[in-house]
């Protein structure tokens, strides 16, 4: 299958229109997109992905407006928190609409439905017209896509589209709050922070993972993992610093040299620019990486949710 990559929204909205998966720009990650409302068009993301069917995917809308044909019915702290918060990197767990394909939700009863905050993003959905099923753009178990080149990189010839944008603001996958009790459960940190879902609905809570019963399906699975081994260190002192060991973080020691370093002003930058580095790392042929612990405040909790999961061999 030849990839087209094109700049077009209306082009890559045409060819979802005819039941083929396109991947996209958005502020979290790029995504692979597919009309919800149909069986046949999801399951061809699943084959592209190699994904597991029983991992749902995260349904993406325009606007507010469209928020309707997604779910059946939103408590008012969820509406509150859509208020603050969309479009954004926040994704909202709740009770699923009919039309929506079962294939969606994993068999689920519920859906997790988000408005990007993206130009182009936004401008492709409207002209899809339906809700759109994406998961991140990439080969299952591989660092999610922040730029259109990664894309490329996992899905040449597996897809028939790739809408190009600029590389992704944020840089890692939005929060999944569960709102389908009677208070907000953040069942995967993302970028909004959990300070930031308290500051309008205090009782939001974390939810504590328990083994072989995920409530997020996607948290039993490997993820995020470059195909260089990754090693958590609290600073630079605790490496072996080598041609082929490359770092991340926001601090540096004078004088030690690897292949590839990245350091970072904040953790912000530092979240945006995980996922690239692993992938450059990978071209690169390095065997080692190793990623500065950070706080797990604010954006540190998904960051090191992430850093962990790549870690996790
Ligand atoms: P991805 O799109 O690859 O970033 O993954 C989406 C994440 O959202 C996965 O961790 C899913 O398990 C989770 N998710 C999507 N829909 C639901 C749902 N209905 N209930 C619980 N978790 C969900
Ligand atoms: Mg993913």
């Amino acid at each position: 299958m030849r990839t087209l990559i094109t700049s077009s929204y209306r082009t890559a909205a045409e060819l979802l229109g005819k039941n083929h998966p396109v991947a996209f720009p958005t502020e979290t990650v790029y995504g692979l997109g597919a009309n919800a409302f149909e069986s046949d068009a999801v399951k061809k993301i699943f084959t592209a992905k190699g994904r597991p069917s029983d991992n749902p995917l995260i349904v993406h809308v325009g606007s507010r407006e469209d928020v309707p044909s997604v779910i059946s019915s939103m408590p008012v702290y969820a509406e509150r928190l859509f208020d603050a918060f969309s479009p954004g990197p926040l994704t909202l767990v709740l009770p699923k609409n009919k039309r929506i394909s079962p294939l969606v939700t994993a068999g689920l009863k519920t859906v997790g439905v988000r408005i990007p905050d993206h130009r182009v993003a936004q401008k492709f959905l409207k002209a899809c017209g339906v809700p759109v099923a994406a998961p991140s753009a990439n080969l299952s178990g591989s660092p999610s896509p922040t730029t259109w080149q990664a894309v490329r990189q996992d899905l040449n010839g597996r897809i028939p589209c790739i809408l190009k944008g600029d590389p992704s603001r944020v840089g890692l996958e939005s929060t999944v709050v569960d709102c389908t009790g009677a208070s907000p459960v953040i069942l995967r940190a993302g970028g909004i922070t959990l300070e930031e879902l308290r500051g309008i609905v205090p009782s939001t809570r974390l939810h504590k993972q328990q083994t072989n019963v995920p409530k997020s399906p996607g948290m039993k699975y490997r993820h995020y993992s470059p195909l260089a081994y990754v090693f958590i260190v609290s600073s630079m002192e605790e490496t072996v610093p080598m041609k082929s060991a490359a770092y991340i973080g926001l601090h540096t020691t004078r004088g030690a040299s690897f292949g590839a370093k990245r350091i970072c002003r904040n953790e912000k930058e530092y979240a945006r620019a995980l996922f690239r580095f692993f992938r450059e790392c990978d071209a690169q042929g390095i065997q080692t990486i190793y990623c500065e612990q950070v706080s797990e405040s604010g954006i540190g909790l998904a960051l090191m949710d992430r850093i962990r999961k790549a870690a996790w061999q």
